[in-house]
């Protein structure tokens, strides 16, 4: 499959990657829309270095259509439309318990995984959210980079990635 491969900082382009592999508890999603984000960015130029893996296969805010499921999936089937969250959080361990980020398993599409600037993503099911018919994929993953721009920036007090959003929302 196409993929966006983010190499090292500076380091990054369009190649030929593996369909991923899909666990038992993962559906592989077919990507339609993938939005860009600031941080998606500082991947790039490397200004982000906390959480982050090379090489990997950005995108962290994307929709698209179920296309096979695996086996220990309830609620998902191939054809489902769906919007991906790309944090990934074990729910098991007692960092999860304690709340945001502090799971001992952490890991996060896009980021430390490979993510949506591909034509195909693994997700885990409970990351995936079903979308309405009236909705359409860009809307779906618009919404993702919104909403949790608005939450991260709200928990540390700063308006950096809303302002950017905001443009580019204006240009559109
Ligand atoms: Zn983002
Ligand atoms: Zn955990």
């Amino acid at each position: 499959m196409k993929a966006f491969e983010i190499r090292s900082p500076g380091d990054y382009g369009v190649t030929e990657a593996p369909e991923p592999v899909i666990g038992e508890e993962e559906v592989l999603v077919q990507v339609a829309y993938a939005a860009i984000c600031h941080s998606d960015i500082d991947m790039l130029t490397g200004a982000r270095r906390h959480l982050i893996r090379y090489p990997n296969i950005g995108g962290h805010e994307f929709a698209g259509t179920v296309v096979r499921a695996g086996h220990r999936v309830k609620g998902f089937r191939p054809g489902d439309r769906v919007a991906c969250e790309c944090i990934i959080r074990c729910g098991q361990c007692t960092g999860c318990d304690l709340g945001w980020n502090d799971c001992e398993n952490y890991s996060e599409l896009g980021f430390m995984q490979g993510g949506g600037f591909a034509e195909y993503c693994a997700v885990p099911a409970r990351n995936c959210h079903r979308i309405a018919d009236h909705v359409s994929f860009e809307q779906a993953a618009s919404h993702l980079s919104m909403s949790r721009t608005a939450t991260l920036q709200s928990r540390r007090g700063g308006t950096r990635g809303i302002g950017r959003l905001s443009r580019r929302s204006g240009r559109a």
